[in-house]
């Protein structure tokens, strides 16, 4: 269909996702990461794969001189390896560009740009993480205050929530966030009523269009649920909610930064209907597996179609309803497995196997497992996707593996 060759920064879920979409179109890809056997790698055979780092500019260097155009699948490579390889390997397209990489890979960055470009945002301020300052900006932003890693930050990982400034508070939390090592941000706390997100698509003529809005549902800052299509909860909610969402998303991404593919802009739904921007990712994104299933052409589809200047593929949802549930390691230690495990085999995690049964004998559930080496607790080790004609029916459909979860929590 295209005789360029993709080359994919980072070899994870989402890499094994894209790798998918190009193997049906029979796009040849190379994936950079550390391993043979890496998600993306197991599903698309070539003896070209590269076994190194996505931060490592040499390896970075060589996946160039393999392919016509480079994309990612996360946000944290080496962007002086990417400019190096625009001056150097002119004849590569990067998507995103490099400049839009490190605007995103900063949040801090990131959210002044935003700003800048009048994107709606909640309130922020740079501290540096001397127990001093993150008084301060307690004391300015109020309290909780939610403090957040500025770099290297995914998965609610470098996110802490500071709920008081007496001084073992302020010490637990430059503990979490690295001994004050890693650069800080702080953000008043944004009191949302639900998250949404949408997903964006850029072509490489510059035409943006956007999928559904989503619900997104989070615990312990790690994405839990979505549901899709954005479902009012009330009768009073503005029906033009979801088209408020989709137009806030698209024009934060057509004003803010450059480049092909699709973006994932998370939101915030505020009581009076206000939405702000949490943050954007410039790539597919886990709000987006559901339109694998649920979609006209999926998130992954239409990112290979963008890069590579193919024309896109409906964004439009062809399905009453879809949900969908990543699947978390549940703990480090395998050996503690439900008893009734032992003729289980999808994975060494019990959690994960019991939730991929259930989901095998569930009317319109697909089960995804990305094929990762070992399970650790919160890990993202898949995610299953329902769809059916309505809401309720898709969170009927839900409801055991919610349960599954909840037991298994005790
Ligand atoms: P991702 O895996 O999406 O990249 P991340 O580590 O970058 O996540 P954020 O998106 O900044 O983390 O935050 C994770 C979650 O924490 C949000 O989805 C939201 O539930 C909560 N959160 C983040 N910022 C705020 C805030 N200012 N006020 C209230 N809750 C917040
Ligand atoms: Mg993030
Ligand atoms: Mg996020």
């Amino acid at each position: 269909m295209s005789s360029k060759v993709v080359g994919i920064l980072g070899g994870g879920q989402l890499g094994r996702m894209l790798a998918a979409s190009a193997s049906l179109l029979n796009i040849q890809v190379i994936v950079l990461d550390v391993g043979v056997d890496a998600p993306a790698k197991q599903i698309i055979a070539s003896s070209s794969h590269i076994d190194g780092s996505f931060r490592d500019k040499d390896k970075i260097v060589e996946l160039a001189s393999k392919v016509d155009v480079l994309t990612v699948e996360i946000e944290h490579v080496d962007v002086e390896a990417l400019e190096a390889v625009q001056r150097s390997h002119p004849n590569v397209a990067i998507h995103p560009s490099p400049s839009t990489i490190r605007l995103i890979q900063d949040k801090f960055h990131q959210k002044e740009h935003l700003s800048s470009v009048g994107c709606p945002l909640g309130p922020f301020q740079a501290v540096d993480g001397t127990p001093e300052a993150i008084a301060h900006a307690a004391k300015e932003l109020g309290l909780p205050l939610m403090l957040k890693s500025r770099t290297m930050a995914y998965d609610g990982r470098g996110n802490y929530v500071l709920r008081s400034t007496d001084s073992q508070s302020v010490a637990a939390a430059i503990h979490f966030l690295g001994s004050g090592s890693r650069d800080l941000y702080a953000e008043k706390w944004v009191p949302f009523v639900k998250e949404l997100a949408v997903m964006v698509v850029r072509g490489i003529d510059g035409t943006v269009s956007s999928y559904p809005a989503v619900e997104t549902v989070h615990r312990a800052s790690i994405c839990h649920l979505v549901w899709a299509p954005f479902r009012l909860s009330s009768i009073d909610q503005d029906p033009a909610l979801p088209t408020k969402a989709e137009r806030v998303a698209r024009e934060a991404v057509e004003k803010a930064f450059q480049g092909a593919g699709v973006f994932g802009v998370e939101m915030f739904l505020l009581n009076d209907g206000e939405i702000l921007v949490n943050e954007i990712a410039p790539r597919p994104h886990n709000s987006g597996h559901y339109t694998i299933e649920a979609c006209e052409s999926s998130q992954y589809d239409n990112h290979l179609r963008s890069i590579l200047g193919l024309p896109l593929g409906s964004t439009r949802i062809k399905v009453g309803a879809a949900g969908m549930l990543n699947v978390l390691g549940s703990s480090n230690d395998t050996s503690k497995s439900f008893a009734s495990s032992s003729s289980l085999f999808f994975s060494d995690d019990s959690l994960v196997d019991k939730l991929t049964h259930i989901a095998l004998s569930t009317p319109g559930a697909s089960p995804h497992l990305y094929g990762k080496a070992q399970s650790r607790k919160g890990r993202k080790m898949g995610h299953i996707t329902i769809v059916g004609t309505s809401d309720a029916e898709v969170r009927e459909r839900m409801t055991p593996l919610l349960t599954c979860i909840a037991e298994f929590e005790g």
